[in-house]
């Protein structure tokens, strides 16, 4: 199977801040599959490291009030396209991020506070029929 992961869930230095989210338990499950690594922001044109940025009422916004919205969606869109041309058949993606979190994202205040929701990349995929995991959902799930 083909799998897409967050880059940085694979140890790629794409987060944020320039570090990076490895799992043992994503590299563990993806073993024997061939993985598309994805990183929206950094497909959308944006630098690492960055400023943080959140969900405020729908609109992707820095923590210093800028919208990035526009480099948030594009990002997504080129990474949709990558999944589809590669014909990955999965997503596991980074938790709480505002692009690739699956079922909560922070709330908009930059003040650590989580809620539900998707980040603008994990609701494309949904709303375009792919398959979203986060690390946590691995454990079910058989390949
Ligand atoms: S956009 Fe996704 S892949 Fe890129 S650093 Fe953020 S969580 Fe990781």
């Amino acid at each position: 199977m083909k799998i897409a992961v967050s880059a940085c869930l694979l140890g790629v230095n794409c987060k944020y801040n320039g570090g990076n989210n490895r799992n043992e338990a994503v590299l563990s499950f993806v073993k024997g599959h061939e993985i598309l690594p994805v990183c929206p922001e950094a497909a959308g044109g944006l630098p690492t490291p960055r400023i943080p940025c959140e969900i405020v009422c729908g609109t992707v916004t820095d923590k210093n009030g800028q919208s990035r919205d526009r480099a948030y969606r594009e990002g997504a869109r080129r990474c949709l396209d990558e999944i589809r041309a590669a014909g990955a058949e999965l997503a596991v993606l980074q938790p709480r991020s505002p692009s690739c979190g699956v079922r909560q994202i922070y709330d908009g205040t930059f003040s650590g506070k989580l809620i539900e929701g998707s980040g603008v990349f994990a609701a494309l995929l949904k709303e375009n029929g792919i398959p979203v995991r986060e690390p946590e959902d691995l454990k079910e799930e058989e390949t």
